[in-house]
């Protein structure tokens, strides 16, 4: 295993852009008193990453 290249949070990156794009087009992400669960969910995923990330790059 190489551990040279640490990017900027690669997977929670990935992560946060899905969850954004899915919130651009998708009427219950842009309505504040609607609720949607892929956005939920795609935002949890977001959050788990980026916790995963760092804990892991932090040691
Ligand atoms: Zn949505």
């Amino acid at each position: 295993m190489t551990s040279k290249q640490t990017t900027a949070l690669p997977t929670a990156e990935q992560e946060w852009r899905t969850a954004i794009e899915h919130a651009a087009c998708c009427l219950a992400c842009q309505t504040p008193a609607a609720m949607c669960e892929t956005g939920e969910a795609l935002l949890a995923a977001y959050s788990s990453a980026a916790r995963q990330a760092r804990s892991g790059d932090a040691g």
